[in-house]
């Protein structure tokens, strides 16, 4: 049986790293794809494990060799795109592959690829208040304005989140929950 692509998508700071992170230590016979991005390496980052980092004029050059199923930029600045050729041979070969994307993503990879193909998952946060807390949680230092706009970005993702096929909620200490409802999604997803 071929594989399948899941998307996790949802907004900045509800758990889409905590998610992929505990799948990739749950699941070592998933495929976490590496993705392109032009933003530089954050500490502890590993070139190749979940980014490749490139200029961008590599990442120009790649985009106009048709290296990528998708591309975004980011937060107005960065831009990041999906690996086509990793992720259609690892389909072939029936495994499952886990990535997270912005909506942007989710959006183009609708239109490049066949919807047999992939499935995504919208992690929902509780509410806005324990967004808000997540996001200043993780860069205490963020300024006011960027804050407001991450939120503003928040609100304008949830509005679409009928664009994916499944919704988890990421509650408030409820990692287990939120990476059991996943597993089930998955293994429904992917039975005979
Ligand atoms: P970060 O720079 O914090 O790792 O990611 C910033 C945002 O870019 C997150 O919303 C993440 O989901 C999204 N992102 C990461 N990789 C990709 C990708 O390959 N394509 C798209 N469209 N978005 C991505």
């Amino acid at each position: 049986m071929p594989g399948k692509l899941f998307l996790i998508v949802g907004p900045s700071g509800v758990g889409k790293g905590t998610l992929v992170r505990a799948l990739r230590e749950r699941h070592p016979e998933f495929y976490f794809p590496p993705s392109a991005t032009t933003r530089s390496p954050r500490d502890g980052e590993e070139e190749g494990r979940q980014y490749f980092f490139v200029s961008e004029e590599r990442f120009a050059k790649m985009k106009a060799e048709g290296k990528f199923l998708e591309t975004a930029t980011v937060h107005e600045t960065e831009n990041y795109g999906l690996l086509r050729e990793p992720i259609e041979e690892a389909i072939r070969a029936g495994k499952v592959i886990i990535r997270e994307v912005d909506i942007q993503g989710l959006h183009s990879v609708h239109e490049n690829l066949d919807k047999s193909k992939f499935a995504a998952i919208f992690l929902l946060p509780p509410d806005f208040e324990i967004l808000r807390k997540r996001i200043l949680k993780r860069q205490p230092q963020m300024p006011d304005a960027e804050l407001e706009h991450r939120l503003e970005s928040a609100e304008k993702e949830l509005s679409q989140k009928e664009l994916a096929d499944f919704e988890v909620v990421s509650g408030e200490d409820e990692i287990d929950k939120m990476v059991a409802d996943v597993e089930k999604i998955i293994s429904d997803a992917t039975r005979d």
